[in-house]
């Protein structure tokens, strides 16, 4: 085997510069290259959206090992919402490595821990009494909220909405409503999952939101019974389902739905949640109080940590050792998700998110006024897409988006798709990127368009 020689160690974090660069064509040869050893070495269901080789990044934007610079719209999907190595981040996680790596929280517990269970029980909508207990990822998180409220309410079934995401976990897989590529030849899936339909205020007619959870709740009466079922698990936003945002009053009629029913309600706010949609949890938009609330992506600035918060009556309901595991809340991660916390409140990057919503909705509805094919403009803070459409009949134009992206990559600009139909755009950048990148990035975006 031969190594590539190394490029020049690039400091990342904020100061790197903040422009749209490209020197060579993307992927330029040594990104190239790394793809070749790449697809000889990782399995092939490993994708990526844009093959490059990344170096540093910061502030809004990602390097390559070629030298190009490429604006950062998607934040690693709503993780490094403080920006990539951000420097209060840096500085905590080089302090912990320091003392220690890992004891294993339940062999030998250590403050970070605690402090980050008592930081998102006060952040999380809600004054009642709550607990957290920590995990890695995202998927491993939801699958816990759900061990939980099972074990809270000794019943088994739990529902889902169309569009979900969840995870790529057994029970997660279960949970998520796309078949291509999350589930298709991945079963059989975990039994007593249900789904219900979502509001969808571009796809379903226009139901008010009351509309809407009447019949998601006669689905779930009818099909499940409220005797059955331990949990109902919802995105506030729907993420990898298109960013779709429910019609007012969808998810408060569901909430008070289950409390009197004595079902758990469960936020899945994996990627609404830290800032993103200009506001600590997307929950508070509709001033929704969930008994358990899921987060992870946006939490610790990179780092692998993800929590489930709740009520302390179902939090405290699984027997000691019932939850946990080995890398579960690590020292390093709840040092960084400590640092990340204190930035986005030292850096007002709430009000941020909130300043890049108006940045992003202003221009991508100018545009659409005046592209047919941008059927939806919707989102909120930095949470935002476009939904591209047959102008002539309102089927989703997965091509197009497709295209659209292809040519963002080619010129600089990371975007992201989504949506159950492929023909979302989804703009998810960090909190900390400028006005003026925002901008060149969307203008990219907009020549992606005539282009097409
Ligand atoms: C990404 C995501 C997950 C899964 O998180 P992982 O860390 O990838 O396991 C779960 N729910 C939602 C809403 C997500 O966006």
């Amino acid at each position: 085997m031969t190594l590539v020689d190394t490029p020049a160690t690039l400091t990342g974090g904020p100061s790197l510069a903040q422009e749209r660069r490209l020197v060579t064509a993307i992927p330029g040869p040594r990104s190239q290259e790394l793809m070749a050893r790449k697809a000889a070495a990782v399995a092939a269901g490993v994708g990526h959206t844009l093959p490059i080789s990344v170096v540093a990044a910061g502030g809004g934007v990602i390097v390559d090992a070629d030298g190009n610079s490429l604006i950062d719209l998607g934040s690693g999907i709503a993780v490094t919402g403080v920006g990539n190595s951000a420097p209060r981040v840096v500085e905590a996680v080089t302090a912990q490595l320091n003392s220690f790596t890992h004891t294993c929280f339940t062999v030998s517990p250590y403050e970070g821990y605690v402090a980050v269970a008592e930081k998102l029980n006060e952040l999380t909508p809600g004054d009642h009494v709550k607990r957290t207990a920590l995990f890695n990822s995202g998927a491993e998180a939801v699958e816990n909220a759900v061990k939980i409220a099972r074990h809270f309410t000794k019943k088994q079934a739990v529902v889902a909405f169309d569009h979900a995401y969840h995870g790529r976990t057994n029970l997660t897989m279960g949970l998520t409503a796309k078949n291509i590529p999350y589930k298709s030849g991945f079963g059989p899936f975990a039994s007593e999952v249900y789904r219900a339909p979502l509001s969808y205020p571009f796809r379903d007619g226009g139901l008010s939101g009351a509309e809407a959870a009447a019949k998601a709740i006669s689905v779930i009466e009818k099909q499940v019974g409220a005797e059955n079922l331990a949990a109902i698990i919802i995105e506030p936003i729907q993420g990898e389902g298109g960013f779709i945002v429910p019609a007012q009053g969808f998810l408060s009629a569901l909430v008070e739905w289950a409390r009197e029913n004595d079902v758990v309600f469960i936020a899945d706010e994996v990627q609404t949640g830290f800032a993103r949609t200009g506001a600590w949890f997307a929950s508070e938009h509709e001033g929704i109080v969930p008994d358990v609330i899921v987060t992870a992506k946006g939490i610790a600035g990179g780092l692998p940590l993800s929590a489930v918060t709740g009520r302390a009556e179902i939090m405290d309901s699984a027997m000691a050792g019932g939850l946990g595991g080995t890398y579960a809340g690590s020292p390093i991660a709840c040092a960084a998700a400590l640092a990340t916390i204190e930035t986005y409140e030292q850096d007002g990057l709430i009000e941020r998110a909130r300043e890049i919503g108006s940045v992003l909705i202003g221009r991508l509805n100018a545009l659409r006024t005046a592209d047919p094919r941008i059927g939806d403009v919707r989102g909120r803070g930095a949470m935002v897409a476009i939904e591209l459409v047959d102008p002539a009949t309102g089927a989703p134009d997965a091509a197009l988006t497709n295209a659209v992206a292809k040519y963002a990559h080619a010129n600089g600009v990371v975007l992201l798709t989504c949506g159950t139909y492929g023909n979302v755009i989804r703009f998810l950048p960090p909190l900390t990127i400028s006005d003026e990148l925002l901008i060149d990035g969307l203008s990219v975006v907009a020549e992606g368009l005539k282009n097409a």
